[in-house]
């Protein structure tokens, strides 16, 4: 007689799903590891005229070809590198002003099937606790996250059988359904396992906003390596992940690589090729680009001394130089990195960052020291919303909810941001004030009320008058009496 299996703690609501079935007869390998290295190799040593051009070129708003990029990661020369940081603020100023968009990560469960030798979900890692949020807890944690003031979540998932599309879809809308006081959610967007096209389709009914997913390298040997076992192990399969959501009818989509695996060179050129692949294809490029450094895990010995750990300083260069690479993208920063380093990155073009977060499955609700073993890695940056809030502020960045053009159909609002003219005066810069000064009277502490306030007027007196600004003004008095969710 076989033993009767045991229940799973907190699944018991949702059915148990399946994985897709693995098929990689359409998918195309454009990464091209020979063509990285000649680029690489063959671009070094650039003269400062070079470099000049190449940065002018991103800022007359032109995405670099692979060659370009490559010049520019090949730069040692501190004053070069000066010239690359200073591109990189210039662009951002010009075309996106000083908005950071705020979110938090949402962990939905720890079950996976993967093997990945870097994270502490893998499923032969003893250390870790499994958990999965039941309906119950998902709300507390949906009421948690509400209450601190946020709007826009992204929902991180194992990867298992039980985490299926459709159980995807039910958390998305359990998430959408609840609200607390004057607080909901607006924005789901999902870091989940590659689905196939059928399970896209599923997601994206559910309404989430970004579908994201790390291809972690894009250097295939390392891949392997780093992948032994399990769905993940198949490189084509998570290569071609995009493609299908895109296939699908999902045309927002955010790529990443894991720093610290590889080369970092190499991944920053795989990030290009990646986009370049989905420009052509699809006439779209990707929403976002993650570059999240590995972290300490639990139970993860790899994450002590990675093999290609990168400095501070070329973590700084790899940034600039995606900001300057790809110009019309959104970047995200997270808290995986230290506030110090968070601040002096944010100018060089970061457009989104988490505040706030916490990594443990139920940790929103139920902080507790028993949550790390529930994480995936350590967090660098433990300040609160609010707090994250005060320094944006204090240092002149305005922290914006906006959800405004995914609510209005206008999908690829950064790309918008980038190539309509006065977009983001017309658009962005109200609905940042306007989700921002919500956010003050709902859940504002003195500290960040006080520099809010005080950045909030000062946007107000650079913009000349027109009737924009008087309808702008407008909102802002009902907001003031309690009128919520107004957006261009
Ligand atoms: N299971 C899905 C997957 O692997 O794509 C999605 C969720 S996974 C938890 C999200 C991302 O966390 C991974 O893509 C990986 O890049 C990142 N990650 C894993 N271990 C990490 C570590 N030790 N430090 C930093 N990031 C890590
Ligand atoms: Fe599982 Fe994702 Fe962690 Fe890999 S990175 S072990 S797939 S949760």
């Amino acid at each position: 007689m076989t033993d009767a299996p045991k229940p799973m703690t907190g699944i018991s609501e949702f059915r148990r799903g399946k994985l897709p079935k693995i098929d990689t007869a359409d998918a195309e390998n454009f990464i091209n590891e020979k063509e990285i290295w000649n680029f690489i190799e063959s671009t070094k040593n650039p003269t400062k005229e070079r470099i000049q051009e190449i940065i002018e070129k991103s800022l007359n708003k032109n995405r670099l070809n692979p060659d370009e990029m490559a010049t520019l990661l090949n730069c040692e020369d501190p004053e070069l590198i000066e010239q690359i940081y200073e591109g990189a603020r210039t662009l951002k100023e010009r075309i996106y002003g000083n908005r950071i968009v705020l979110f938090a990560p949402l962990y939905i469960g720890n079950e996976c099937v993967n093997g990945c030798k870097y994270c502490g979900f893998r499923k032969n890692n003893t250390a870790a606790e499994r958990r999965t949020l039941t309906m119950d807890e998902l709300r507390q944690e949906t009421i948690a996250l509400e209450n601190d003031g946020h709007k826009r979540l992204i929902m991180v998932y194992g990867e298992h059988p039980m985490y299926d599309p459709q159980f995807i879809a039910d958390t998305v809308k359990v998430v959408y359904d609840q609200k607390s006081k004057n607080g909901e959610i607006r924005r789901v967007n999902i870091n989940a396992a590659p689905l196939d096209v059928e399970g896209f389709k599923i997601v994206k009914d559910a309404g989430i906003g970004t579908y994201q997913i790390f291809m972690e390298s894009y250097h295939e040997p390392t891949y392997k390596e780093m992948h032994p076992t399990g769905p993940k192990s198949d490189y084509l399969w998570r290569l071609s992940a995009f493609d299908r959501a895109m296939e699908a009818g999902i045309d927002d989509v955010g790529i990443g690589a894991l720093i610290g695996l590889y080369d970092w060179r190499f991944e920053a050129m795989g990030l290009l090729y990646h986009t370049i692949h989905l420009e052509q294809k699809f006439n779209v490029g990707p929403h976002t680009i993650s570059f999240p450094r590995i972290e300490s895990a639990i139970g993860t010995e790899l994450t002590e001394d990675p093999k290609y750990k990168i400095t501070d300083d070329e973590f700084k260069r790899l940034v600039a130089i995606l900001r300057l690479a790809v110009p019309y993208t959104g970047l995200i920063l997270t808290c995986r990195e230290s506030v110090e380093l968070r601040n002096e990155m944010i100018p060089f073009g970061i457009s989104q960052i988490d505040g706030g977060s916490s990594i443990g499955i139920g940790s929103y609700s139920k902080r507790d020291e028993e949550s790390y073993k529930r994480s995936q890695f350590v967090l660098a940056d433990s300040r609160s919303l609010d707090e994250v809030i005060a320094e944006l502020s204090e240092a002149g960045f305005m922290p914006s909810f906006c959800t405004g053009c995914y609510r209005k159909g206008r999908t690829g609002e950064h790309f918008m941001e980038f190539a309509i003219p006065g977009f983001v005066k017309k658009f962005c810069q109200p609905n940042a004030i306007l989700t921002f000064l919500e956010y003050l009277e709902d859940y504002g502490k003195p500290e960040s009320i006080k520099s809010g306030l005080k950045l909030i007027e000062k946007e107000l007196e650079k913009m000349p008058e027109s009737e924009q600004k008087t309808k702008l003004e407008e909102r802002i008095e009902k907001v003031k009496q309690g009128e919520r969710d107004l957006y261009f």
